[in-house]
Order: structure tokens, then sequence, then C-alpha cells
């Protein structure tokens, strides 16, 4: 590609909306323009990223066994009712209507049209197991779309949909799945980590979502540094300590706390460190009210909380109101001891670990000093209760949990029959029965993997790609090509040669000044650079610098060419 036939269009300035990193970027190279609130133009250069990283997405995919396909972006609302999520999606299904006031949405997502797909397809257990991907434009009204196209409202995603048999069968594709992920995303040159994720409302069991790692990423997770393990910060199991609840020694008190409601205030007041101190929240629970309890240096982990059976399937904090109708006192002065009997305590594993501890004395302006379970207060049961910290035990006893914030890039999951059950998507079985299928499900942010990237990938002059996403793997920046035939002669066979080579190369024939085509060069963030000069080619060398190198090279045009 010669830059003086291409549109490359750097820009200085970005609007002020533009908060991360990545979103800058994309914008001052020219990658990306705004149309409207989450609709982006792929300008030529971002055009060249998008397409290479689905091209390897695509061949894993190929390479896995995925079989391709195109569904249409318009589904029709009939298929939608099938399934019950024409209203059950909520507000991010975009609706429209054809001229006959036939209403459809704009796909967010394929399972309604896959499994339709698929029931008139696929007739007999023969067919099976089969996983069909696509890589196409969704539409889902974010109610805040942001960064770009990082949270666009259209984005490019490759979805793959699988369907078997057996929930045996589907497992050993799930893990393909997995396994080509981790492929892809290594290939992409991206650290990341495939990490536990919670089911939540999709249904079904098993999941992981795979994340970029880096600090503007909106997901927190706790990743092990002994061991593979990595999991949603939600649902990241905090352990129980090693050591036994020690004996209690000292004797029940009551103290007088009269303004001294927060963890921080109770410990600066009474002298006693935040892991002396049991912190209790009041829920609402299906049948009355809840007492949780964790460590006072310890959060609630709202995600488990609602899981717990003596909660309605969320975690809702009583009112004030409530608080002292049921105990008179006010929130800030809750504790296990002496709490009515109809109320469940249930204490987070560390917070039942200990013993002497501080604690809300149910009266307003009191604690209790030298609390003891079972001797002050009742544990209805113990749980884990609480947001794993930096510092906890991994899960699987290897190493230390540590905590990062990721992107996430891609998510599996094992969706078992729920679309092919209210869809009836059956096939015969070896018995001659008919056998409703087990599915699975696949997606990637292929858009969103770009942005990504450069937030993993940047320094104060612009983007750094990972070689296998750069727009061009090489730039020639030719130095007036105008005051020397000699110049422009070397740089034209330099750019023929590599090209020959099938080395994706790009000229830049633009005859900007030196210093303005460094910086685009940097800015849009070519791995090599070659500067081809009249000085260079007197002393018979060419400049070359990679992207991550501080210092620039003379090489002579065979070792320019064997680089590549
Ligand atoms: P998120 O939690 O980020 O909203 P999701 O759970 O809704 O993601 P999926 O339905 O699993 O996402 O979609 C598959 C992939 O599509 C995601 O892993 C993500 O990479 C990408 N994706 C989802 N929503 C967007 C969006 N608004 N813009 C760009 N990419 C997106
Ligand atoms: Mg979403």
């Amino acid at each position: 590609m010669r830059l003086s036939k291409f549109h490359l269009a750097t820009v200085k300035e970005v609007p002020a909306d533009a908060e991360i990193v990545s979103h800058r970027l994309m914008l001052r190279a020219g990658m990306i323009r705004k149309l409207a609130a989450g609709l982006y133009t792929w300008a030529p250069l971002g055009l060249r990223v998008l397409r290479k990283v689905e091209a390897i997405v695509r061949e894993e995919m190929n390479r896995a066994g995925a079989v391709e396909l195109l569904m249409p972006a318009v589904q029709p609302r009939e298929l939608w009712e099938e399934t019950e999520r024409w209203e059950r999606f909520g507000g991010q299904l975009l609706k429209i209507k054809d001229r006959k006031d036939a209403e459809y949405c704009f796909g967010p997502t394929h399972e309604e049209v896959i499994t339709d797909f698929a029931r008139a397809e696929l007739h007999s257990y023969k067919q099976l197991p089969l996983n069909f991907f696509q890589i196409q434009t969704k539409f889902r009204d974010e109610i805040r779309p942001r960064f770009g196209v990082m949270r666009a409202r259209e984005f490019l995603m490759k979805d793959a949909y699988s369907f078997h048999l057996s929930a045996d069968c589907l497992e050993r594709e799930y893990w393909n799945m997995y396994e080509t992920y981790s492929r892809i995303f290594t290939r992409l040159g991206l650290k990341f980590r495939a990490v536990q994720a919670d089911a939540g409302a999709i249904g079904g069991n098993v999941t992981h979502e795979f994340h970029v790692l880096a600090d503007s990423g909106e997901d927190a997770i706790a990743f092990s540094d002994g061991s593979e393990y990595a999991a949603n910060v939600e649902m990241a199991e905090a352990v129980a300590p090693l050591q036994e609840r020690p004996v209690a020694t000292a004797p029940l008190e009551r103290v007088a706390t009269p303004t001294q409601k927060t963890i921080d205030e109770i410990t600066a007041f009474l002298a006693v460190s935040s892991q002396a101190c049991v912190k209790t929240l009041l829920v609402r629970g299906c049948t009355g009210l809840v007492a949780l309890c964790v460590r006072g240096d310890h959060e609630i982990n709202e995600v488990k909380a609602a899981k717990l059976a003596e909660l309605p399937g969320e975690s809702v904090l009583a009112d004030e109101a409530e608080i002292i109708k049921a105990i008179g006192c006010k929130p800030g002065f809750i504790g296990p001891a002496g709490l009515p009997e109809s109320i469940p305590v249930i204490v987070d594993r560390s917070a039942a670990a200990l013993a002497d501890f501080v604690c809300g004395g149910n009266a307003d302006g009191t604690h209790y000093r030298g609390a003891n379970w079972d001797r002050d207060a009742r544990i209805t049961r113990v749980a884990d209760l609480r947001k794993v910290v930096d510092g906890d035990p991994s899960p699987d006893g290897k190493g230390h949990i540590r905590l990062a914030r990721g992107i996430e890039v891609g998510h599996v999951f094992q969706l078992g029959t729920k679309y092919a059950e209210a869809l009836k998507a059956t096939v015969i079985d070896q018995s001659g029965k008919n056998h409703v299928m087990t599915m699975g499900c696949y997606g990637i942010g292929v858009s969103r993997i770009v942005a990504a990237a450069i937030e993993q990938n940047f320094d104060a002059s612009g983007i750094v790609w990972p070689e296998p996403m750069a727009p061009w793997r090489v730039a020639l920046c030719v130095i007036n090509p105008k005051n020397d035939a000699a110049v422009t002669a070397a740089a034209e066979s330099l750019y023929a040669e590599l090209g020959v080579r099938g080395v994706d190369v790009v000229l830049d024939d633009r005859g900007l000044r030196p210093g303005g085509m460094f910086a685009d060069m940097e800015l849009i963030g070519i791995p090599h650079r070659v500067v081809i000069s009249e000085r260079g080619i007197a002393a018979g060398t060419f400049e070359y610098r990679a992207r991550r190198d501080s210092e620039s090279r003379q090489l002579s045009r065979d070792e320019v060419l064997a680089l590549f």
C-alpha cells in the first residue's frame, strides 16, 4: 500500500468525552469516526486492524472444526416470543417495524435464529455434534455506550453455537472452544486470563469469560499468583482461615461508643484492629430480616449473598425504620450478640474464626468488647459471604489471590437445553425417539479486541501494536522523494521486494517532513520502520527502528530484508 493513495487522517485533538487511552488513540490515529452515540465508522486504517483480528478468529474457529454461516441481523418478533425474550431481554433490544407494521429486532445475539435453523436442518443424531459460527454485526441499545468501540451499540461479534445429543458431548466441545479461545488470544499477542464467571440470568451452569488484563478494564478479576486459577471477583471463593477459632478468654463487656458507628471510627476509638471486629448488616430475607456478618476489614459480596437460601435472590439492605422496629437501635450499632431469635445469623468463614471480638451492642451508642460465638452470639450458618482481597489464599490451595482489572473479550457458555426446549429443536436419537438437543454458545467481541489491545499496548507516542494486529508490519519512510531519484528508486525497489516476499508493508510516499512522518507511524503503531534518505543511500544503508526500541540502527539492504 502507498500512503499517498490511502486515506490516513491522523488528528491532534480529540473530544473530551474520549475518556480512555484506546478511545483517544483510535480517534487520533484516524481508525474510527463517530456517527452517533455508540455508532462508529471504521475508517480504512481501523478496518485493516479489525480485518486482521477477524481473520485470526475465523482461521482458529475453522481449525477447531466449527462451520461458518451468516444469519440475518434483523429477526422477527415471533421467534423471540417463543423463548419469551421479546420482553425479557429488556431495553437493550432495538425493536423495529416494517411497512406492514410487522415487528422485528436488530439482533443483539442469535440463539433464537440459530436454534430455529437447527430445528429445521437437523433431524438425526447422526448429524451431531455440530458447531456453527458467524462473524457479524450486533446491536445492543446499551444504557451507557462509552469508550468508543469498547462498549458500542453496534459492534462486531464472532458468535458460535454448538448442538449435541448429550451433556458429555457438550462438555467436550466447550473445552475445545476454551482451548481455541486461548489460542486466538495468544496468537493476537494479548495478555489474557480465562476467568470463572457467574452463570447469571442466561441459565445454564459452566461459563468462563476471557479477559484482556488492563487497568482501565470494567471488570475486577481475582487470580492466583501460583496457579491458573482465575475468577470474577464476584465468583472468587474466600476460603476458611487455616487456624481454628481460638478459645474465648475475655468477658463480654458493653462499652459506650456515643457517636462511633463505622469500623474506622470504632477501631480508632477502642484502639483495636479492624480484623478483631465483626461487621453486621441486616438484609431483607424471604421471611423477615437476616443478619450477615463479616470481619471488620472485609466487605460483603452481594452476588454471593443473593444466592443464600434465606434471601429472595437479591440482597437488599433493610432501611433504618425496619431496623429500629426490629432491634430498637440505629444501623451503626447492630451486632450478632443478643439479636432476636427470629433473625438468622449468617456468618462469613473468616468472621466465624474470631474470638474475643468487637461488635455492635444492639442499643444506640454502644458496642460489645470480648464477644464470642456460641457463648454470646448465635451462628445459624457459616457461609462464604465476602469479597476476596489481595493476599487471600487461592481456593485451589496454590499461591495467593491477586486482584486485577480486565476487559471481557470472550465468553464461553454451556447453555444446556434452554433454547432447544423452548423452540422444540429435537433430533431422533439412537433408539428412534425425539431428543431435545443440548447447546453451547461462544462469543468473541471482535471489535472490542481492537480497543482492548491498545489499552495493553501504548506509550507516549501512540499505539504499539502486537505484530499480528498491526495495520501494516513495516513502514518505509521516504525522505524528500521528489529531490532525489536514487532515494525514490531505492525505496521503490525495497517496497517491491518486500511485497514479493509477502510482507505487509506500507510505503510512506506522501513527501511529509521526517518529523511529521515519524510521528504518524508511531501514533498508528507500525512495528517496524525503515527510513530511506539521501544520506543513507550515499552510505549504502537504511535506518531501521522497531516501534518498541529506543535507538535506530543502520542496516544494509540485505540486513533489512533478513528481518522479515
Ligand atoms: P458485557 O458484560 O461487557 O456487556 P456481555 O456479557 O453482554 O458483555 P456477551 O453477550 O457474552 O457479552 O457477548 C460476547 C462478547 O461480545 C463479549 O465478551 C464482549 O467482548 C462483546 N461485547 C458485548 N457487548 C459489547 C458492546 N456493547 N460493545 C462491544 N463489544 C461488546
Ligand atoms: Mg452486555
